[in-house]
């Protein structure tokens, strides 16, 4: 079962005999690409559960506010079906959350580490999952703070 992202339907359109996606991945190509890219790709439904486990990992990973609503809910559809599902997508945080969601993927590039990121204020020494300081507020800086040879 081969689900696909923007990035890899652009480039590799041509070959697809049949993908998946969600809805939102076809809309962002429609204001695109020509309708014909999207020929065999067809749209599946993805319910709340599996987004909210998404988002849930996410964090954990500390890669959500890397993510769009329909990276989001591409990944839910692909953990959903995540026994059978392949990702295809050369987005590398996709790649990285699919990683910890236990999902296969795919890609013209693939990491070689999967990553957890957090931030880590300069002043304070303070690390969290916000782009801000906690206890000072001051902006802090996004680190890897693990890092797996995949
Ligand atoms: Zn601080």
């Amino acid at each position: 079962m081969k689900i696909v992202d923007l990035s890899y339907l652009k480039r590799h359109f041509k070959d697809i005999k049949e993908a998946y996606t969600v809805r939102e991945i076809i809309e962002e190509a429609k204001s695109v690409f020509f309708q014909k890219i999207l020929a065999n790709v067809k749209i599946l439904p993805v319910e709340t559960k599996y987004i909210k486990e998404v988002i849930k990992k996410a964090k954990e990973v500390g890669v959500l506010d890397y993510l769009s609503r329909a990276d989001i809910k591409l990944c839910a559809l692909a953990y959903k079906y995540r026994d059978i599902a392949i990702m295809f997508t050369n987005d590398l945080y996709i790649q990285n959350l699919c990683y910890f969601l236990g999902v296969k993927f795919e890609g013209d590039q693939k990491i070689e580490y999967a990553k957890i990121f957090r931030y880590v204020c300069p002043k304070c020494g303070v690390i969290s999952e916000r782009p801000i300081c906690p206890k000072c507020g001051s902006i802090a800086d996004r680190k890897v703070v693990k890092a797996l040879k995949i």
